[in-house]
């Protein structure tokens, strides 16, 4: 056997990843993260700068991330400008050319998924928050969890060649899990087709049009501002007249004025998880869903359904 001195033990460690070498990659949420490592295995090291319980368009940028950035060989991003907010000044700093927007080793995750709400004509302030690339939550789809999942996989494949055969028996593995999976969701969903529902942001287009739910309206009068008195009355006036029953909050949201609408409507007030991470028992993709669906089902259950 060959001997390696330490320094070019140091050398190979710094440059990119040798055959059998696990590759580092940097992911900007929990989800991302877990998909990393549904495909990417023992062959990936992975960690995720957003938690999945924090709002993920506001995230502290701490130096401690760009010193894990200036080593990442590979930074897996939601895009469609999610991470606008933080991410960019992150990667910069990080000075890691590899990782870069547009470089090899950045995955705009989003690229492949089923995107909604894609804005058409002119966007103004008076929109609020509205995101000009469409909405960006998207992984709330098990369908684009497939998605995101085969493109960090060619990724992987693209990275580290000499365990192309690992990558794609992991990521078949995966696809046949989530489709097992898929099919439970959808059957206890089933009785729920068309059923409105109230959210508190827009975090969950993907979610209920994967699911057959009907989003009538939210407590945000628009994305990414604050709830209003008169927003909040005629969102109670509409929930009554549509017999709305169940109002979704992400869970750092604020519930005083979701609890005040479900006083005057009589509907439940249910917070859910949009990440891995965003409950103690979600440690993974399928996880999020299981916990999810199962929450909505039993909410709906006790609400007496449509
Ligand atoms: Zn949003």
């Amino acid at each position: 056997m060959r001997l390696l001195s330490i320094v070019t033990l140091a050398a190979l460690a710094a440059s990119a990843p040798a055959a059998n070498a696990a590759v580092n990659v940097m992911a900007s949420t929990e989800d991302l993260a877990d998909l990393t490592r549904q495909v990417g295995g023992d062959k990936v090291k992975v960690e995720s700068i957003a938690r999945g319980y924090q709002d993920p368009h506001f995230v502290e940028a701490k130096p401690s991330f760009i010193l894990k950035l200036a080593k990442a060989d590979l930074l897996v991003v939601v895009g469609r400008e999610l991470e606008i907010g933080w991410l960019p000044p992150l990667v910069q700093q990080s000075r890691n050319a590899k990782i870069q927007p547009g470089a090899e080793g950045y995955l705009d995750a989003s690229l492949t998924a089923k995107i909604l709400e894609i804005p058409t004509g002119q966007i103004t302030r008076a929109m609020g928050d509205v995101h000009p690339q469409g909405n960006p939550h998207y992984w709330l789809d098990p369908g684009n969890g497939r998605h995101i999942a085969k493109a960090i996989a060619d990724k992987l494949v693209k990275m580290a060649p000499a365990d192309a055969a690992y990558f794609q028996s992991r990521y078949a593995d995966f696809d046949k899990r989530l489709a097992e999976a898929e099919k439970r969701w959808d059957a206890q969903m089933a009785p729920y087709k068309g059923l409105k529902i109230v959210t508190y942001h827009r975090s969950w287009p993907n979610f209920t049009d994967r699911f057959g739910l009907d989003v009538i309206g939210y407590v945000e009068p628009r994305p990414g501002i604050p709830p209003s008195p008169s927003h909040t009355i005629d969102l109670i006036g509409e929930m009554k007249r549509q017999n709305v029953k169940l109002i979704l909050v992400e869970p750092y949201f604020d519930l005083k004025t979701p609890n005040s609408i479900a006083r005057e409507t009589g509907a439940t007030v249910l917070v859910l998880a949009p990440s891995v991470g965003g409950d103690k028992d979600i440690t993974d993709f399928l996880k999020l869903f299981d916990h999810d669906v199962d929450l909505v089902v039993s909410a709906l259950k006790q609400t007496g359904g449509k």
